[in-house]
């Protein structure tokens, strides 16, 4: 399974920290209704150090990145087998349960 990543032609990681307008929470609370927040351009997320908004595109893709690596840590807290490693674990996917998905058998 090739992944169509073109060498030396990565997409940046940039880091990120928790707007300190919203608290990370990407809205702030009008007087009846929550808004989105505008310092962060509605995603909780700047960038780190220098507190700069990403842009709607770069913010995709940055975010993506964040919640991939956020979804290992759960995969590796939770002892399930990693997407990202197909060879590894295999034998353990018989514990998935009924609402397991992607689940190839064999
Ligand atoms: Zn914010």
């Amino acid at each position: 399974m090739q992944k169509g990543r073109v060498p030396g032609f990565k997409r940046e990681r940039i880091e990120l920290e928790p707007c300190s307008i919203c608290a990370g929470k990407a809205v702030v609370k009008g007087l009846f209704y929550e808004l989105v927040c505008t310092g962060c351009n509605g995603s909780g997320w700047v960038v780190w150090g220098s507190k700069l908004v990403l842009s709607s595109d770069e913010l995709v893709t940055q975010l993506s990145f964040k919640l991939q690596h956020a979804q290992r840590q759960i995969a590796a807290l939770k002892g399930l087998p990693l997407m990202s490693e197909p060879q590894s674990q295999y034998e353990r996917s018989n514990r998935l349960g009924a609402g397991g998905t992607n689940y190839t058998g064999d």
